[in-house]
């Protein structure tokens, strides 16, 4: 079978190898479509410490059952499946505390190498992450189970306990998604972007939008609140800027999820002021808990909203370079690898 593997930053090498055995309790899947993200972006461009070269990556898919691994009985060959690449211990400290995404094996025991023609899923992520995938659902859609799954517990790490006004920093797909599900939701939710083309697609998507390249963004959300501040941000972009000008954006009583990752030797800084005397609330999400996936599970099924509008391009898999090199010339959106 054929799998994509990273070799060097901006090399990307499609490799011939030996059809994998499942392991006993998991299963051998067929990838249907593998979608990018801003992860395999970055990982593309400079390498991830947790990814050292040769690498196989991909981690957003869907498929169909190859072959099973002995013992499972609850699964099928054929089926289609869609699952996310971790899954929890269930027996550490963290898991028992009921806080899974903190699992302290859930990073070292993911799986990655969805840019192939079969991926292995483990037990402990067929045991709990795994789903059937509905004939309604498209291979596509089903793919979006992963980064739905990070929006859900990002979402519900905010602690919005009524119609709130907020707003979503960022134009990726982390951005779009979490302005679609909060809408969804009942918010009053704006997507503040500076691409126009992303912006076009949030608004056709029934988005309210702010151009933070021609309008003061600030004034736009004070406007939007009554002059007392949004509700709530939720930080997508992942630049430090942003991160310090969040605080100073909602009411007293606000609430700031950090959402855009930074490096890991970022310092940021805030007013202290509005911690404390404004109770300015702090939050940044990651990655995300069972809870999470099964509730992304029902938005997909239920289709909550029409995801396969963030994919912007469809290439075959022997065609891997020239997504990621046009990734990485700053076209596209989610783009689908179809094996
Ligand atoms: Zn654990
Ligand atoms: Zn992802």
């Amino acid at each position: 079978m054929r799998v994509a593997m990273l070799v060097a930053p901006r090399s990307i090498e499609l490799r011939e190898v030996p059809m994998p055995e499942p392991p006993a309790g998991g299963a051998l899947v067929a990838v249907r479509v593998a979608l990018t993200d801003g992860t395999d972006l970055k990982a593309y461009r400079r390498g991830h410490p947790q990814m050292p070269f040769p690498t196989p990556f991909g981690h957003e898919f869907s498929g169909e059952i190859l072959a099973l691994g002995s013992g499972v009985s609850d699964w099928r060959v054929g089926e289609a499946i869609a699952c996310v690449h971790s899954a929890p211990c269930g027996a550490c400290f963290w898991c028992a505390a009921g806080e899974e995404e903190l699992c302290e094996s859930v990073m070292e025991r993911k799986i990655l190498g969805a840019y192939a023609d079969a991926i292995v899923v483990p037990p402990h992520i067929l045991r709990r992450n795994a789903f059937r995938k509905p004939d309604a659902l498209t291979f596509a859609e089903a793919a979006f189970l992963e980064p739905l799954s990070c929006v859900v517990h990002s979402r519900d790490l905010l602690g919005l306990r009524r119609r709130s006004s907020l707003a979503v920093f960022g134009d990726g797909g982390f951005g779009l998604l979490h302005a679609l599900l909060l809408a969804r939701d009942g918010h009053e939710s704006v997507l503040v972007g500076r691409r126009a083309e992303r912006l076009q697609l949030a608004a056709s998507l029934g988005l309210a939008t702010i151009d933070a390249s021609t309008e003061d963004v600030s004034a736009a959300l004070r406007e939007r609140s009554g002059g007392r501040g949004v509700d709530a941000i939720v930080e997508c972009t992942g630049t430090p800027e942003i991160w310090e000008l969040a605080p100073s954006l909602v009411r007293r009583g606000g609430v700031v999820s950090f959402f855009g990752g930074l490096p890991a030797d970022a310092r940021v800084s805030f007013a202290a002021s509005r911690l404390h005397y404004d109770e300015v609330r702090l939050v940044s999400p990651f990655h995300f808990t069972p809870r999470a996936v099964a509730s992304a599970f029902g938005l997909l099924r239920d289709r909550a909203f029409d995801c396969a509008r963030l994919i912007s391009h469809r290439y075959p898999l022997d065609r891997i370079v020239d997504a990621f090199a046009q990734l990485d010339a700053g076209v596209g959106l989610k783009v689908a690898i179809e094996a």
